[in-house]
């Protein structure tokens, strides 16, 4: 079986990972990457039954074991050929596959906040959170809208910075809702 899997992120490469894992002789696996890294998870610990917290770390290409990496951008896919068009450094490569995996990444909701102004930061990954702790380092008071689990992470973070004072908005009776049983979570307000 050839795999393929599109896009290096922490899905396809754990993807990528586990295939080459458990390949069978015979097998390929073969990842296609746009950048020059790629993202892996690492030092993973189990919190509890739900909960399990790891490191996301950005490695080389060369980094798994067992997989091929292609450094290229992925134009079109042709699914009846079972085939991806690539571009790879300005050449053009028909890719085979038998099995696809496309793990290219969500695509942000943003609110109707002034689109398009380099003031408006949409979080989703490591590199968005880089960027937001350097636009804080000079912040003095910050206004935290929502409950779900980004405002929770965020919130943990914040608590870490001493210059800024965080203001927390959250419309829920209990903190977490989303994530967590009422009786273990806290009201607003709660130390
Ligand atoms: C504070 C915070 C906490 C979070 N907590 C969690 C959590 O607990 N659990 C969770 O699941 N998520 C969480 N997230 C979200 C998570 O970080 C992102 O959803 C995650 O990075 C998505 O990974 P991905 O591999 O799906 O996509 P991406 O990281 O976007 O990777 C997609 C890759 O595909 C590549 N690509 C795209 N198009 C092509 C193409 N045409 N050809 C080749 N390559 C292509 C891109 O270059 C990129 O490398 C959190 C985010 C934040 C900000």
């Amino acid at each position: 079986m050839r795999f393929v899997v599109v896009g290096a992120g922490v899905a396809g490469t754990s993807c990528a990972r586990v295939l080459a894992e458990r390949a069978q002789p015979g097998d390929s696996v073969t990842l296609v990457a746009a950048g020059d890294a790629i993202k892996c998870v690492e030092a993973v610990e189990r919190i509890t039954r739900r909960v399990e917290v790891f490191d996301v770390v950005e490695r080389p290409l060369s980094a798994l074991r067992g997989v091929s990496v292609l450094k290229a951008h992925v134009l079109a896919v042709d699914s009846a050929k079972r085939s991806l068009s690539c571009d790879a450094a300005g050449q053009t490569l028909e890719v085979p596959y038998d099995c696809l995996c496309v793990a290219s990444g969500a695509v942000p909701r943003h609110l109707p906040l002034a689109p398009g102004s380099p003031t408006v930061l949409t979080l989703r990954d490591t590199d968005s959170v880089a960027t937001l702790a350097a636009r804080l380092a000079g912040a003095r008071r910050l206004l935290l809208v929502g409950n779900g689990g980004i405002a929770l992470e965020l919130v943990d973070a914040l608590a870490l910075l001493p210059h800024l004072e965080v203001v927390w908005a959250v419309r829920h009776k209990e903190i977490g809702d989303a994530f967590f049983d009422t009786d273990a979570v806290c009201t607003p307000g709660d130390s």
